[in-house]
Protein backbone atom coordinates (compact mmCIF):
# COMPACT_ATOMS: atom_id res chain seq x y z
CA UNK A 1 0.00 0.00 0.00
CA UNK A 2 2.77 2.26 1.05
CA UNK A 3 4.73 1.21 -1.92
CA UNK A 4 1.61 2.01 -4.25
CA UNK A 5 1.33 5.18 -2.63
CA UNK A 6 5.17 6.21 -3.24
CA UNK A 7 4.57 5.08 -7.07
CA UNK A 8 1.19 7.58 -7.48
CA UNK A 9 3.39 10.20 -5.84
CA UNK A 10 6.14 9.46 -8.22
CA UNK A 11 4.37 9.53 -11.12
CA UNK A 12 2.36 12.76 -10.14
CA UNK A 13 5.73 14.41 -9.76
CA UNK A 14 6.72 12.90 -13.16
CA UNK A 15 4.03 14.21 -14.56
CA UNK A 16 4.24 17.87 -13.16
CA UNK A 17 7.67 18.18 -14.58
CA UNK A 18 6.38 18.28 -18.11
CA UNK A 19 4.06 21.62 -17.43
CA UNK A 20 7.59 22.73 -15.89
CA UNK A 21 9.15 21.83 -19.07
CA UNK A 22 6.39 23.91 -21.40
CA UNK A 23 6.65 26.54 -19.09
CA UNK A 24 10.51 27.13 -19.24
CA UNK A 25 10.42 26.64 -23.15
CA UNK A 26 7.66 29.53 -23.53
CA UNK A 27 9.51 31.87 -21.04
CA UNK A 28 12.71 30.92 -23.31
CA UNK A 29 10.39 31.89 -26.72
CA UNK A 30 9.04 35.30 -25.22
CA UNK A 31 12.67 36.71 -24.07
CA UNK A 32 13.48 35.76 -27.86
CA UNK A 33 10.63 37.41 -29.48
CA UNK A 34 11.06 40.53 -26.77
CA UNK A 35 14.86 40.55 -28.23
CA UNK A 36 13.83 40.95 -31.73
CA UNK A 37 10.88 43.32 -31.21
CA UNK A 38 14.05 45.69 -29.30
CA UNK A 39 15.26 46.32 -32.44
CA UNK A 40 14.29 49.93 -33.86
CA UNK A 41 13.95 48.63 -37.44
CA UNK A 42 11.56 45.96 -36.42
CA UNK A 43 13.95 43.79 -37.95
CA UNK A 44 15.68 40.80 -36.42
CA UNK A 45 18.94 42.22 -34.82
CA UNK A 46 21.19 39.31 -33.43
CA UNK A 47 23.40 41.95 -31.26
CA UNK A 48 19.99 42.28 -29.32
CA UNK A 49 19.69 38.68 -28.47
CA UNK A 50 23.56 38.22 -27.74
CA UNK A 51 24.15 41.04 -25.95
CA UNK A 52 26.89 43.51 -26.32
CA UNK A 53 27.11 46.52 -28.68
CA UNK A 54 24.62 47.36 -31.86
CA UNK A 55 27.28 46.19 -34.04
CA UNK A 56 27.23 48.62 -37.22
CA UNK A 57 26.82 47.51 -40.41
CA UNK A 58 23.39 45.35 -40.45
CA UNK A 59 22.45 45.19 -43.63
CA UNK A 60 20.65 47.92 -43.83
CA UNK A 61 21.40 52.04 -44.80
CA UNK A 62 21.50 54.19 -41.63
CA UNK A 63 21.18 58.05 -41.68
CA UNK A 64 21.41 59.61 -38.52
CA UNK A 65 20.31 62.99 -38.77
CA UNK A 66 21.72 64.38 -35.20
CA UNK A 67 20.13 67.20 -33.25
CA UNK A 68 22.66 69.96 -33.42
CA UNK A 69 20.25 72.63 -33.18
CA UNK A 70 20.25 75.26 -35.89
CA UNK A 71 22.73 73.42 -38.66
CA UNK A 72 23.43 70.13 -39.88
CA UNK A 73 25.60 67.22 -39.57
CA UNK A 74 23.80 63.45 -40.76
CA UNK A 75 26.14 59.99 -39.91
CA UNK A 76 25.20 57.65 -42.74
CA UNK A 77 26.48 53.83 -42.17
CA UNK A 78 26.51 51.64 -44.73
CA UNK A 79 24.94 47.82 -44.90
CA UNK A 80 28.65 46.56 -44.37
CA UNK A 81 29.58 48.97 -41.97
CA UNK A 82 31.23 52.01 -43.96
CA UNK A 83 30.97 55.19 -41.80
CA UNK A 84 30.37 59.04 -43.36
CA UNK A 85 29.57 62.11 -41.75
CA UNK A 86 28.10 65.07 -43.76
CA UNK A 87 28.59 68.02 -41.89
CA UNK A 88 29.40 68.83 -37.88
CA UNK A 89 26.78 71.46 -36.88
CA UNK A 90 28.25 74.39 -35.67
CA UNK A 91 30.97 75.39 -33.04
CA UNK A 92 28.53 74.14 -30.21
CA UNK A 93 27.93 70.93 -31.26
CA UNK A 94 30.32 68.51 -30.52
CA UNK A 95 29.22 67.04 -27.84
CA UNK A 96 25.90 66.37 -30.16
CA UNK A 97 27.76 64.68 -32.83
CA UNK A 98 30.12 62.77 -30.81
CA UNK A 99 27.28 61.55 -28.46
CA UNK A 100 25.87 59.88 -31.33
CA UNK A 101 29.71 58.21 -32.66
CA UNK A 102 30.07 57.26 -29.27
CA UNK A 103 27.23 55.44 -28.86
CA UNK A 104 26.89 53.41 -32.33
CA UNK A 105 30.53 52.41 -31.28
CA UNK A 106 32.16 54.42 -34.31
CA UNK A 107 35.35 55.09 -33.97
CA UNK A 108 36.57 55.46 -36.95
CA UNK A 109 34.88 57.88 -40.27
CA UNK A 110 35.37 56.99 -43.61
CA UNK A 111 34.33 59.84 -45.17
CA UNK A 112 33.75 63.02 -43.82
CA UNK A 113 31.97 65.63 -46.16
CA UNK A 114 32.25 69.57 -45.48
CA UNK A 115 28.88 70.21 -48.05
CA UNK A 116 29.57 74.01 -47.98
CA UNK A 117 32.25 76.04 -45.67
CA UNK A 118 29.07 77.32 -43.34
CA UNK A 119 30.00 77.32 -39.86
CA UNK A 120 26.78 76.27 -39.02
CA UNK A 121 28.43 72.83 -41.08
CA UNK A 122 31.69 72.71 -40.45
CA UNK A 123 31.61 74.58 -36.98
CA UNK A 124 33.12 70.99 -35.13
CA UNK A 125 33.89 69.26 -37.91
CA UNK A 126 37.91 70.17 -36.82
CA UNK A 127 37.24 68.93 -33.48
CA UNK A 128 36.06 65.83 -35.39
CA UNK A 129 38.82 64.35 -37.45
CA UNK A 130 41.30 64.89 -34.67
CA UNK A 131 39.06 63.24 -32.79
CA UNK A 132 37.89 60.28 -35.58
CA UNK A 133 40.46 58.65 -37.51
CA UNK A 134 39.03 59.99 -40.71
CA UNK A 135 39.61 58.46 -44.33
CA UNK A 136 39.27 60.96 -47.01
CA UNK A 137 37.64 64.83 -46.47
CA UNK A 138 35.76 65.95 -49.19
CA UNK A 139 34.49 69.78 -49.96
CA UNK A 140 33.70 72.25 -52.63
CA UNK A 141 36.15 73.77 -54.92
CA UNK A 142 35.43 77.56 -53.43
CA UNK A 143 37.48 80.23 -51.30
CA UNK A 144 35.95 81.53 -48.13
CA UNK A 145 37.59 83.58 -45.48
CA UNK A 146 36.80 82.17 -42.37
CA UNK A 147 38.08 81.64 -38.88
CA UNK A 148 36.36 77.89 -38.25
CA UNK A 149 36.51 76.98 -42.35
CA UNK A 150 40.57 77.43 -41.96
CA UNK A 151 40.94 75.79 -38.84
CA UNK A 152 39.08 72.84 -40.34
CA UNK A 153 41.73 72.99 -43.27
CA UNK A 154 44.38 73.54 -41.68
CA UNK A 155 43.36 70.81 -39.38
CA UNK A 156 43.14 68.58 -42.12
CA UNK A 157 46.78 69.51 -43.49
CA UNK A 158 48.59 68.86 -40.30
CA UNK A 159 46.92 65.64 -39.99
CA UNK A 160 47.77 65.07 -43.71
CA UNK A 161 44.00 63.81 -44.46
CA UNK A 162 43.69 63.03 -48.21
CA UNK A 163 41.28 66.09 -49.18
CA UNK A 164 39.32 65.79 -52.43
CA UNK A 165 36.93 68.68 -53.92
CA UNK A 166 33.43 67.15 -55.07
CA UNK A 167 31.60 68.00 -58.51
CA UNK A 168 28.44 66.72 -60.05
CA UNK A 169 29.18 63.69 -61.94
CA UNK A 170 31.41 62.15 -59.58
CA UNK A 171 31.14 58.56 -57.44
CA UNK A 172 32.68 58.50 -54.35
CA UNK A 173 33.58 55.11 -53.10
CA UNK A 174 32.18 53.42 -49.79
CA UNK A 175 30.77 50.43 -49.22
CA UNK A 176 29.93 48.49 -52.38
CA UNK A 177 26.82 47.60 -52.02
CA UNK A 178 25.93 51.39 -52.01
CA UNK A 179 26.47 54.12 -54.67
CA UNK A 180 27.02 57.45 -53.91
CA UNK A 181 26.70 60.01 -56.16
CA UNK A 182 27.63 63.79 -56.23
CA UNK A 183 25.06 65.86 -57.76
CA UNK A 184 26.34 69.24 -57.39
CA UNK A 185 28.70 71.49 -57.46
CA UNK A 186 28.06 71.50 -61.34
CA UNK A 187 31.76 71.45 -62.83
CA UNK A 188 32.50 74.44 -64.42
CA UNK A 189 29.00 75.85 -63.21
CA UNK A 190 28.62 79.67 -62.55
CA UNK A 191 28.12 79.96 -58.59
CA UNK A 192 28.52 83.30 -56.51
CA UNK A 193 31.48 83.91 -55.44
CA UNK A 194 29.74 85.28 -52.19
CA UNK A 195 26.96 82.78 -51.44
CA UNK A 196 28.36 80.14 -50.09
CA UNK A 197 25.45 77.64 -50.04
CA UNK A 198 25.17 78.36 -53.76
CA UNK A 199 28.53 75.64 -53.55
CA UNK A 200 26.64 73.26 -51.69
CA UNK A 201 27.86 69.75 -52.46
CA UNK A 202 24.08 67.54 -53.36
CA UNK A 203 24.56 63.81 -52.55
CA UNK A 204 22.78 60.90 -53.52
CA UNK A 205 23.73 57.20 -51.75
CA UNK A 206 21.43 54.70 -53.30
CA UNK A 207 21.01 51.06 -51.93
CA UNK A 208 19.21 48.67 -54.04
CA UNK A 209 15.67 50.51 -55.11
CA UNK A 210 16.39 53.00 -52.23
CA UNK A 211 17.84 56.49 -52.30
CA UNK A 212 18.46 58.97 -49.68
CA UNK A 213 19.33 62.66 -51.38
CA UNK A 214 20.90 65.31 -49.08
CA UNK A 215 20.77 68.63 -50.12
CA UNK A 216 23.04 70.51 -48.04
CA UNK A 217 21.95 74.20 -47.90
CA UNK A 218 21.60 74.60 -51.94
CA UNK A 219 19.17 77.27 -52.73
CA UNK A 220 16.94 76.78 -56.08
CA UNK A 221 19.14 78.36 -58.22
CA UNK A 222 21.71 75.54 -57.83
CA UNK A 223 18.91 73.12 -57.27
CA UNK A 224 18.02 73.92 -61.06
CA UNK A 225 21.71 73.90 -62.16
CA UNK A 226 22.31 70.48 -60.89
CA UNK A 227 19.06 68.88 -62.40
CA UNK A 228 19.92 70.35 -65.90
CA UNK A 229 23.28 68.89 -65.79
CA UNK A 230 21.94 65.24 -64.43
CA UNK A 231 20.71 62.28 -65.90
CA UNK A 232 16.82 62.85 -65.31
CA UNK A 233 15.63 60.30 -62.69
CA UNK A 234 19.00 60.84 -60.50
CA UNK A 235 17.44 63.24 -57.77
CA UNK A 236 14.67 60.63 -56.64
CA UNK A 237 15.21 59.38 -53.40
CA UNK A 238 12.67 57.77 -50.88
CA UNK A 239 14.55 59.95 -47.61
CA UNK A 240 15.24 64.28 -48.58
CA UNK A 241 17.15 66.19 -46.08
CA UNK A 242 15.76 69.34 -46.54
CA UNK A 243 18.04 71.95 -48.03
CA UNK A 244 18.73 75.01 -45.41
CA UNK A 245 17.23 74.06 -42.66
CA UNK A 246 13.47 74.17 -44.01
CA UNK A 247 13.90 77.66 -45.46
CA UNK A 248 11.95 78.67 -48.42
CA UNK A 249 14.79 79.78 -50.73
CA UNK A 250 15.18 76.51 -51.38
CA UNK A 251 13.69 73.14 -52.59
CA UNK A 252 11.63 74.21 -55.21
CA UNK A 253 8.60 73.17 -56.84
CA UNK A 254 10.63 71.52 -59.56
CA UNK A 255 13.11 70.30 -57.21
CA UNK A 256 9.75 68.33 -54.80
CA UNK A 257 8.67 66.72 -58.01
CA UNK A 258 12.05 65.90 -59.06
CA UNK A 259 12.94 63.75 -55.63
CA UNK A 260 9.51 63.00 -54.67
CA UNK A 261 10.30 61.81 -51.54
CA UNK A 262 8.37 59.69 -49.12
CA UNK A 263 10.00 60.97 -46.11
CA UNK A 264 11.47 64.52 -45.32
CA UNK A 265 13.97 65.50 -43.16
CA UNK A 266 14.71 68.93 -41.70
CA UNK A 267 17.28 69.87 -39.41
CA UNK A 268 16.50 73.41 -37.68
CA UNK A 269 16.74 75.13 -34.19
CA UNK A 270 13.83 76.36 -32.85
CA UNK A 271 14.29 79.63 -33.24
CA UNK A 272 14.41 79.18 -37.19
CA UNK A 273 10.53 78.97 -38.26
CA UNK A 274 10.79 78.17 -41.11
CA UNK A 275 7.73 76.80 -41.72
CA UNK A 276 6.91 77.17 -45.79
CA UNK A 277 8.90 74.27 -47.03
CA UNK A 278 7.68 71.95 -44.34
CA UNK A 279 4.11 72.28 -44.67
CA UNK A 280 4.33 72.38 -48.45
CA UNK A 281 6.01 69.33 -48.36
CA UNK A 282 3.66 67.81 -46.09
CA UNK A 283 0.78 69.26 -48.13
CA UNK A 284 2.38 67.40 -51.12
CA UNK A 285 1.85 63.91 -49.21
CA UNK A 286 5.26 63.91 -47.72
CA UNK A 287 6.21 63.06 -44.07
CA UNK A 288 8.20 65.66 -42.62
CA UNK A 289 10.43 65.02 -39.49
CA UNK A 290 12.17 67.68 -38.02
CA UNK A 291 14.90 67.66 -35.38
CA UNK A 292 13.86 71.09 -33.46
CA UNK A 293 10.30 68.76 -32.87
CA UNK A 294 11.78 65.13 -32.48
CA UNK A 295 15.58 65.66 -31.73
CA UNK A 296 17.97 63.25 -33.35
CA UNK A 297 15.89 61.56 -36.50
CA UNK A 298 17.17 57.71 -37.94
CA UNK A 299 16.14 56.30 -41.39
CA UNK A 300 16.68 53.11 -41.95
CA UNK A 301 16.51 51.71 -45.83
CA UNK A 302 16.84 47.87 -46.24
CA UNK A 303 17.13 48.04 -50.50
CA UNK A 304 13.63 47.03 -50.81
CA UNK A 305 11.80 49.40 -47.75
CA UNK A 306 12.40 52.50 -46.04
CA UNK A 307 11.00 53.77 -42.53
CA UNK A 308 12.25 56.75 -40.73
CA UNK A 309 11.35 57.48 -36.98
CA UNK A 310 12.66 59.74 -34.46
CA UNK A 311 15.97 57.99 -32.27
CA UNK A 312 15.24 60.39 -29.47
CA UNK A 313 16.54 63.31 -28.32
ZN1 LIG B 1 24.89 77.59 -45.41
ZN1 LIG C 1 23.11 75.94 -42.88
Amino acid sequence: MIREKAKNIHTRAKHGRIPGIIIAISIVIVIVLAAFMLDEAGTIDLSAIFGGRKQLGDGTLRMYTIDVGHGDSMLIVSPGGKTMLVDAGDENSYDAVKGVLDELGVSELDIVIATHPHKDHIGSMEKIIRDYKTGILFRPNVQYDSKPYKKLIDAAYELQLEMKYAYGGDEIEWDEDCRVRVLAPVKDGVYSPDDMNEWSIILRIEYGENAILLAGDADIYSEQLAMLNSEEGLFKADVLKVAHHGSSSSTGEGFIQAVSPIYAVVSLGSEDGHKAITDELARSGVTVYRTDRVGTIIAVLTGAGVEVYPYGK
